[in-house]
């Protein structure tokens, strides 16, 4: 049996080796997280990634410096490396500052940069070498040494353009896949970098002390997102790898010709996600950084809405987007825009709430006019416009916002009552 499935394996091609390395481990803990910590999470990730990899690249030889919660030395994980001869060094981390509202992913690349602020992370990614035997081997190399810079340099030289393009896909996929926010592709002095004879980057998943962000990355969801960004980014650099290696890749085939997608006349699709009571701000944290967001006021409720479409195929697309983000529960809505309500109903804009009494064609309405005034709980509400069709109250929305009402929304009025 054994033979039998080495020789199996022995007889897939490889023709590129990536090694992952998912950081800390054992009794180096890395930073803690609200939710859980660093070594679990990049472990997870690095496990999910490393299948996927095998999944879809039988040419790829995916090694591992470590698959279970053990402790290993920085230098060990460079020495797993390039034993390999690895293609490809990709160390998979987390975030962490004592500012808890710090959000966002960013990929390392090896550089003796000046002091500046991304000193704090390898500081920190480096400060295991304090839980290892013999520090010594990190103290031979003295950033502050030109002749040992530049040795370094000529060796980095090497590697470090791939390195960067790697890491560019990176932050790249992230922003453009999981709509995370970057902070960048950025140059730093890591241990773990610096010895690699390979294209090495180091990825930081995220802030997992700030709570939504941590909570995020704790999450299936958000390590099986996290683990898409970073393989599509993958998948992307071995493709420009094959094709200067003069490899054609099998889906670079011809594909067949799409049809052109008929819109839907006279109907929207909108992607609902959130129904709840809480009315959140377009920028609050809740709505994990959807940006194309619509609220509408429905009774005591408010519905979330995500994007805006008349093409099925993107309401899928959006779908998906959203189920990403962790709303597992989102759902596609269709909307007919020119439909009428019936009887004394109308849509009308909030655009304003204030504990004051503003008269109408006040300087604080940037311009709007005919502002109706709603007392509601000790607090006034201003409504602009009457709109009996959705089509039109999504016009005077878009008016309003553009006033600088960036977080006005839509309710249903009977009236001069909201519904
Ligand atoms: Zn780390």
């Amino acid at each position: 049996m054994v033979l039998f499935s080495t020789l199996s394996f022995a007889q897939k091609k490889t023709n590129f080796v990536v090694v992952i390395d998912a950081g800390h481990g054992g009794k180096d803990a890395g930073a803690r997280g609200v939710a859980d910590l660093e070594k679990n999470i990049a472990l997870d990730v690095v496990l999910r990634f490393g299948a996927m990899i095998e999944k879809n690249h039988p040419d790829v030889k995916v090694v591992y410096t470590r698959k279970t919660d053990v402790f290993l030395e920085l230098w060990e994980r460079t020495q797993i490396s390039n034993n390999n001869k690895a293609n490809l060094f990709i160390s998979i981390h987390c975030n962490s500052a004592t500012n808890s509202s710090a959000t966002g992913t960013e990929t390392f690349v090896m550089g003796l940069n000046k002091m500046n602020q991304t000193d704090e992370v390898s500081r920190r990614e480096n400060s295991v070498v304090f839980l290892e035997k013999d520090q010594e081997k990190y103290e031979k190399f003295n950033p502050n040494d030109p002749e040992a810079v530049i040795a370094f340099e000529i060796m980095n030289a090497a590697y470090k353009e791939q390195s960067i393009r790697f890491a560019d896909l990176v932050e790249k996929s992230f922003v453009n896949k999981q709509g995370r926010k970057s902070r960048g592709v950025k140059q730093a002095n890591f241990h773990v970098l610096r010895g690699n004879a390979s294209p090495s980057v180091l990825v930081e998943l995220g802030f997992i002390s700030n709570y939504e962000e941590g909570t995020y990355l704790a999450s299936d969801a958000g390590k099986q997102a996290s683990t898409e960004a970073i393989y599509a980014a993958f998948k992307e650099y071995k493709k420009e790898f094959d094709r200067r290696s003069g490899i054609v890749s099998t889906d670079e085939k011809p594909k067949p010709v799409k049809v052109a997608e008929k819109p839907l006349e006279g109907k929207s699709l909108k992607v609902k996600f959130l129904e709840t009571t809480l009315k959140y701000s377009i920028s609050s944290p809740q709505l994990k950084g959807l940006t194309d967001v619509e609220i509408v006021q429905d009774g005591s409720k408010y519905v979330y809405y995500y994007g805006n479409t008349n093409l099925q195929s993107r309401a899928d697309e959006l779908l998906s987007v959203v189920k990403r983000k962790g709303f597992t529960k989102a759902s596609i809505v269709e909307f007919d825009l020119n439909k009428r309500l019936d009887g004394q109903k109308n849509y009308r804009v909030l655009f304003m709430t204030s504990n004051k009494k503003y008269k109408d064609r006040d300087d604080r309405f940037n311009g709007l006019s005919n502002v109706l005034r709603v007392k509601s709980g000790g607090m006034f509400n201003y409504y602009f416009g009457t709109d009996k069709t959705l089509d039109s109250a999504q016009k005077t929305l878009e008016a309003v916002q553009k006033k600088g009402f960036r977080n006005a929304f839509v309710v249903t009025f009977n009236g001069e009552e909201p519904l």
